[in-house]
């Protein structure tokens, strides 16, 4: 440990401002400091950077984070220095005699927190400089990256297995907050993490109440929800296509709702100035396809409502998220049919992924539709997605506030089936 170091806590108030530590940060900090590898898992927005960041402090050494993303990586080194800590980093966005300069700053250990892309880490002239120095501790961000079934792939991301190899007594933590179990038995396996503590928590957002109904007249749907619920309220509509989005906007506004298209079909200009004025103005509506969103931190956007079903539970969750930042009440509300699934497996049959994709890609459909057709509570069966548990039902979704009526259908299905028998199996659904 550095001698002067104070005790994280005391890092927490005095460096990042912060009263207390937030769900699971400070034992993550403890293992970590304590030299054990971690594998943390929590959702975007829940505070996953000080798991790594305050340990980097108090151990002796460097802390070297690897992160996929040369705009967040700069974001985050001018936000470290802003707080006065000595943060740098290492992309391709540098030119020579910079990163000569951080290099040398690095072997003088006048560095506390290194950011790297992948690709650099990996070649042997940092690796060269990284084996005579010390190094608190290797934070690998956006750790799904390593899983090749993934969206975010990253080839450079297998090479950091190295680390483990290079530096068996370094700890190592893997952060994501993509919590498929696939995802996370490949990011164990391929970064060697197999032995570590594995930190799985807070994907509940107790404020958002969850409603998925029967799509009758989906439009019409919305409008009784926004004008009942919430009038003068910002909201994010999600559509599946950019004509719908552009007619929905339209629609709402000849009905009174203010509304904004943003879809990546629009130019740079207009999408900007519809961001700009949803985050500025009140009560805006944004009608959007999934192209909004990432990065977007208004926080009192009161409903998310989906027109179309999300092609899987990530992206509902993701993308419903963006309700109630602020912990007040929020609703995510969605309209669904089986049109819409057939909609996606089509589109999914005609896509041009390989089979083995195809296929992940169906199984996540398919969760997504039984979260639909779920009798009991939604958030258990949403959150038990994540493999993370909820006791008891929420109490605040539509399954816990208007149970669904169930009838044993045993007789029922027996006749279907002789009847699809008798017909010689011609007739389809
Ligand atoms: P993640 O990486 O999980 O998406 P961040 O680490 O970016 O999340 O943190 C999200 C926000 O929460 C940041 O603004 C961060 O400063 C803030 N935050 C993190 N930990 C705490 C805490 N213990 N108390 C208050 N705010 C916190
Ligand atoms: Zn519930």
């Amino acid at each position: 440990m550095k001698t002067q170091q104070p005790p994280a806590i005391e890092l927490l108030n005095s460096i990042f401002g912060y009263e207390n530590f937030r769900g699971q940060q400070q034992t993550i900090i403890d293992h970590l400091v304590d030299g054990q590898d971690a594998l943390v898992i929590m959702p975007t927005g829940s505070g996953k950077s000080l798991c790594f960041q305050i340990p980097s402090l108090i151990r002796e050494g460097v802390g070297i984070v690897i992160s996929p993303l040369i705009a967040l990586m700069q974001d985050q080194v001018s936000a470290l220095l802003q707080l006065g800590i000595k943060a740098a980093f290492l992309n391709s966005s540098l030119t020579f005699e910079e990163i000569l300069r951080t290099e040398q700053q690095l072997i003088a250990g006048e560095i506390d927190l290194l950011y790297i892309a992948p690709e650099r880490l990996s070649n042997e002239r940092t690796l060269n400089i990284l084996c005579r120095i010390n190094i608190a501790l290797f934070a690998i961000d956006e750790a799904h990256c390593v899983s090749q079934w993934g969206h975010d792939f990253r080839a450079d991301y297998l090479k950091l297995s190295l680390l483990h190899e290079r530096f068996p007594k370094t700890p190592r933590i893997a952060l994501t907050a993509t919590a498929d179990e696939r995802t996370r038995q490949e990011i164990r396996f391929r970064l060697g993490l197999e032995q570590a503590r594995m930190f799985l928590s807070g994907f509940d957002r107790p404020n958002i109440r969850y409603r998925i109904v029967q799509k009758q007249n989906a439009r019409q749907q919305l409008l009784d929800f926004i004008e009942t619920e919430h009038d003068g309220d910002a909201g994010i509509v999600y559509c599946l296509s950019r004509k719908k989005v552009d007619d929905t906007a339209q629609w709402l506004n000849d009905r009174g709702i203010k509304a904004l298209p943003y879809h990546a079909g629009m130019d740079n200009v207009h999408r900007q100035q519809h961001q700009h004025r949803f985050l500025m103005e009140d009560g805006l509506v944004m009608v959007a396809t999934i192209a909004f969103g990432m990065g977007i931190d208004k926080p009192n956007v009161r409903f998310v409502a989906h027109l179309d079903l999300p092609k899987s539970i990530e992206g509902y969750y993701q993308e419903t998220g963006r309700a109630g930042r602020d912990g007040s009440p929020a609703n995510a509300w969605m309209a669904y049919g089986l049109q819409d699934v057939v909609t996606l497996r089509r589109m999914l049959a005609e896509s041009n992924a390989n089979e083995v994709q195809k296929r992940i890609e169906y199984n996540r459909l398919d969760a997504m539709l039984a979260l639909c057709e779920q009798i009991h509570c939604r958030r258990q069966a949403l959150l038990g997605y994540f493999g993370d548990t909820l006791e008891q039902p929420c109490g605040n979704c539509d399954t816990c506030l208007e149970p669904v009526e169930t009838w044993d259908a045993t007789l029922a299905a027996q006749q279907a089936l002789s009847c699809i028998h008798r017909t010689g199996q011609r007739v389809s659904a």
